[in-house]
């Protein structure tokens, strides 16, 4: 079943940050602290980050989400239990 998000994200801050893709959605080894200050202001960082938190590891690897970082949310899912199936792509190369 589809979750319907539309309550919540009508309310998103970055809705109406202009140029929000290159604010929220970085580079590797850009700063992302604009971002957070714009989520900190945000009236739904929990719904947005509980969001993103639904992703698996594979799909939530970019972008700033309910304040975090896409390593933060990891460390998040980690705390809670939650666990990805872990793929060494290595291991299975002899
Ligand atoms: S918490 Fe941040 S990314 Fe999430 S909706 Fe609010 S402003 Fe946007």
């Amino acid at each position: 079943m589809v979750k319907d998000h539309s309550e919540w994200v009508s309310k998103a801050v970055c809705k109406s940050v202009p140029n929000a893709t290159k604010v929220f959605f970085l580079e590797r080894g850009m700063n992302s602290n604009a971002a957070k200050k714009i989520c900190s202001t945000c009236p739904v960082t929990e719904e947005c980050l509980e969001y993103a938190l639904s992703f698996n590891l594979y799909e939530d690897s970019f972008g700033i989400f309910g304040g975090m970082t896409p390593q933060e949310r990891e460390n998040v899912r980690r705390a809670r239990g939650i666990v990805d199936v872990d793929v060494d792509l290595t291991s299975s190369q002899s």
